[in-house]
């Protein structure tokens, strides 16, 4: 991995001092620190065991029983229930406190970013989270530990209590449509901003790495941190390479407070 000098440094903070609307995308390379293991990263989950993307696709999971069990015993052992939020999420809370951060957008699921203090009303959940769960027939949500409770008494693909439907957990699957809205929100982000991070994200995901692109067509510049090369290092102002919970809080050091 190539470590950024200081002069990449230098210039990345000195877009940040510039910016007035800066957009976060981040992904699952943020809360590997905290212990949740990311999909495409060296240790991610998908490239040790390519057979768990199953799990992760819409299809699969409504057509069989089996695949949500095999769902709901993950759930149950997730990390997200024990992970703390580490030093890149409070470094993006310091961002936002200097009054430089308009949205923050993440593909992650697992609520770090609220636990470590950015406002809820500035986060988009493009991907949505595994606090709630959703019945797919009726479209009731309920809090995911009611569920999980459920399982550990030994039901083993609980059901709606309402309808009777397939429950799942408020996240968007492979094969899902993503919320419109939602959607629409972290584009206008993007259109708007005068600078955008893309963090720990391999940007392989679409349509929500599309925002990358899109601030950068609307002249925003466009930084990316991450571990390794992603598909978009080619159309950045400046690709910063290191491990994300050590050069995020290096990146705000110093940025004072206006809330
Ligand atoms: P990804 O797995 O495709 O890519 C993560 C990237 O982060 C990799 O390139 C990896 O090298 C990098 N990375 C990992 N840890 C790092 C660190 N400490 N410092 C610097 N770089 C690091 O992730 P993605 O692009 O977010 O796509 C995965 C999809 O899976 C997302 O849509 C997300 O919804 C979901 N997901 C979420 C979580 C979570 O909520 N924490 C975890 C796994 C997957």
């Amino acid at each position: 991995m190539d470590v950024p000098v200081d002069s990449d440094l230098a210039r990345v903070r000195s877009f940040i001092d510039e910016a007035q609307r800066i957009v976060v995308l981040t992904g699952a390379g943020i809360s590997t620190e905290s212990g949740i293991p990311d999909f495409r990263g060296p240790q991610g989950v998908w490239t040790r065991d390519p057979a768990a993307e199953k799990l992760s696709n819409l299809q699969h999971y409504m057509a069989d029983p089996d695949v949500r069990r095999r769902a709901w015993q993950a759930r149950l052992q997730h990390e997200a229930w024990d992970a703390q939020p580490n030093a890149g999420h409070r470094a993006l809370v310091t961002l936002e406190r200097a009054g430089k951060l308009d949205t923050l957008i993440t593909q992650n699921i697992d609520g770090l970013h609220q636990r470590a203090g950015s406002s809820p009303a500035r986060i988009v959940e493009i991907h949505g989270t595994i606090h709630e769960v959703v019945c797919m027939q009726c479209g009731e949500r309920g809090p995911m530990s009611g569920a999980l409770a459920r399982v550990r008494k030994g039901e083993l693909d609980p059901a709606c209590f309402t309808c009777g439907g397939i429950l799942k957990s408020a996240t968007i699957s492979f094969g899902q449509a993503l919320v419109a809205a939602d959607l629409r929100r972290a584009d206008q982000a993007a259109r708007g901003c005068d600078l955008l991070f893309a963090i720990g994200s391999s940007l392989k995901v679409f349509p929500i790495a599309g925002v990358v692109p899109v601030a950068k067509d609307a002249d925003a510049r466009v930084v990316i941190v991450n571990g390794e090369a992603t598909e978009m290092d080619a159309l950045a102002d400046a690709v910063l390479h290191g491990v994300l919970g050590e050069l995020l809080p290096t990146l705000v050091s110093g940025l004072i407070s206006t809330s």
